[in-house]
């Protein structure tokens, strides 16, 4: 169990995270298309989504449609809700709130302190 994302479940690297439970985890992207872009993984490894057994695909859309709804409730945006998996071999969910822009490449360009900020505003307590 090598993913980067794994690393991270395991604590071994940081993240600021903003929920966690039994089987996921969520955590803002560190390279933000948007304030607010989080993460949403399964801690088990696997590369695809549909690699999951029906527990943990069920655990992280559950994860997926509670913390979409608190994104937008707390951001004010519509959250865009997107698979793509080609950069980390451990499948994700990316939860984007959108500003207008469909660009995968644009940056939201955080310091650490406003992605603190922005976990500290977004944390979710079960
Ligand atoms: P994808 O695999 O869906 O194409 O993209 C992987 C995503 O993971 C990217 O948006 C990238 O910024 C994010 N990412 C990669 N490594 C890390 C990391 O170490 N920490 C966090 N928080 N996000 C990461």
């Amino acid at each position: 169990m090598g993913s980067i994302f794994s690393k991270i479940v395991q604590g071994e690297i940081p993240c600021y995270k903003i929920y966690e439970d039994e089987r996921t985890l969520a955590f803002l992207d560190i390279n933000p298309e948007a304030p607010g872009h989080t993460l949403v993984i399964p801690k088990v490894e696997v590369d695809r989504v549909y690699d999951l057994e029906e527990a943990d695909y069920q655990a992280l859309m559950a994860t997926v449609k509670k913390l979409a709804r608190h994104l937008e409730d707390t951001l004010g945006q519509r959250t865009l809700i997107k698979i793509i998996g080609i950069d980390v071999p451990h499948a994700h969910v990316h939860l984007v709130p959108f500003t207008g822009n469909l660009d995968e490449k644009v940056s939201a360009a955080m310091t650490p302190a406003e992605m603190e900020a922005m976990r500290a505003k977004l944390e979710y307590k079960k």
